[in-house]
């Protein structure tokens, strides 16, 4: 049987104490024996995960974590890759037992709610009674949602599921367009593809065919050229264009040839639209003006990829903001699916354009950073900050930053 890729998986996170019975509970919702269940507390190490298709949600990973009451230094290893899975989670399930909740209980729905993370309370092992009243009434006052089940004979397991699917992120699942709001039918757009070295030999990159076909898919017309012939094309058009989009690295050069009064942005913008979430990203751009000699910057990569000697996240967009803000900085690299454990070191993460994940991934990625105090922006809306043309570049969607040099 196909699984789905891991980054399109919603992840469900099982928190609780130790013995709370978070084991029995993902292989009652799963219907197998996954976790490792054992009388003894403690039992679960690292997390475990459980891929299943929650119907009609789709795929889901559930995270079976240890008990964050957990004591000693492997305990604290183990609370350590708990939270790890927290940053990262779409939604938690606090499991707990029906004879109420406990300090630690209510401790580690505060971190829940704190990281802004959909959840629900499950009161575990209602075979051997009712849920204690207090611990129902701390859950109605703060409008969390609960639910009584028995991990061992099955009961409220089907209902949990219900609440699940109800819970699951919508911002997950949409598929926002790339510039289709922008124009109408009959409109012409102007797409600036530079042809440098970085340019795949014979071909255009995906994210501006893509551009191109939705343009095509909305009855517009694409005019494509490169940045030494924009003023030309632009002269000859009899009507103006209702939109420019332009490679960031090219940004400044484009904004001088288009006049104030045609719409402009980049394919980076319009990706960190499409991926993301621009608003968030646009505002993290702003964190470049807060930054002091010594601050750490992560440029977060996705994949690892070739290397070029002037690489755009390595050596010109650092080049570019130490000389934009006259800060002696430190900037780190990090590539591949998780961001370091020592994400909070940072002053700011400046992501790739994030070509090889999905939207699901990259919103994933920048709940993260705001879940760990960290501001987020990517190469493309950070190009535009430095070259001094953010605002223009964003004026098309409407958006507006914090104040800052923009
Ligand atoms: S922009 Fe694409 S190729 Fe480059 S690091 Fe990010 S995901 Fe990889």
């Amino acid at each position: 049987m196909k699984t789905a890729p891991r980054g399109i998986r919603i992840i469900i996170a099982l928190v609780g104490r130790r013995n709370a019975g978070k084991s029995s509970l993902i292989n009652a919702l799963t219907g197998q024996e996954t976790a490792i269940v054992s009388d003894v507390p403690g039992t679960t190490t690292d997390p475990v995960a459980k891929p299943y298709e929650l119907i009609p949600v789709g795929p889901v990973t559930f995270y079976d974590t240890a008990g964050l009451d957990d004591t000693g230094e492997l305990g604290e290893k183990r609370m350590r890759a708990t939270r790890k899975i927290l940053w990262r989670a779409d939604m938690a399930i606090m499991v707990t037992e029906q004879s109420g909740l406990t300090p630690a209980d209510v401790a580690m729905i505060d971190q829940i709610r704190a990281l802004a993370i959909p959840c629900v309370v499950v009161f575990n092992k209602m075979d051997r009674g009712a849920i204690e009243l207090d611990s129902i009434q701390f859950c109605t006052d703060r409008g969390i949602d609960w639910i009584g089940v028995s991990a061992m004979n099955g009961s409220g397991v089907d209902e949990l599921k219900h609440l699940v699917i109800q819970m699951a992120p919508p911002e997950l699942r949409e598929d926002p367009v790339l510039a289709g709001d922008l124009f109408t039918e009959g409109d012409t757009v102007v797409l600036v593809t530079p042809i440098d070295l970085a340019a795949p030999k014979g071909r255009l990159i995906l994210p501006q065919v893509q551009v191109i076909r939705e343009i095509l898919d909305g009855d517009a017309v694409a005019v494509v050229v490169k940045e030494r012939e924009l003023e030309a094309a632009l002269r000859n058009l009899s009507v103006p264009p209702a939109l420019v989009i332009t490679d960031s690295q090219v940004v400044l050069k484009v904004a001088g040839d288009t006049p104030d009064s045609v719409p402009l942005t980049t394919f980076s913008i319009l990706f960190a639209r499409h991926k993301g979430d621009l608003a968030i990203l646009a505002n993290g751009a702003q964190a470049i003006d807060r930054l002091h000699d010594g601050d750490r910057v992560l440029m977060a990569e996705a994949c690892s990829h070739h290397v070029q000697a002037d690489d755009i996240g390595r050596v010109k967009i650092p080049r570019w903001i130490t000389q934009y803000s006259g800060r002696d900085l430190q900037f780190d690299v990090s590539t591949g699916y998780d961001f370091p454990d020592n994400l909070g070191d940072y002053k700011l993460v400046i992501h790739c354009g994030s070509c090889m994940l999905n939207r699901m991934e990259m919103i994933r990625r920048i709940r993260e950073c705001q879940r760990r105090n960290v501001p987020i922006t990517n190469y493309g809306v950070g190009i535009s900050k430095v070259q001094g043309v953010l605002r223009r570049v964003l004026a098309p969607f409407g958006l507006e930053v914090d104040p800052g040099r923009v």
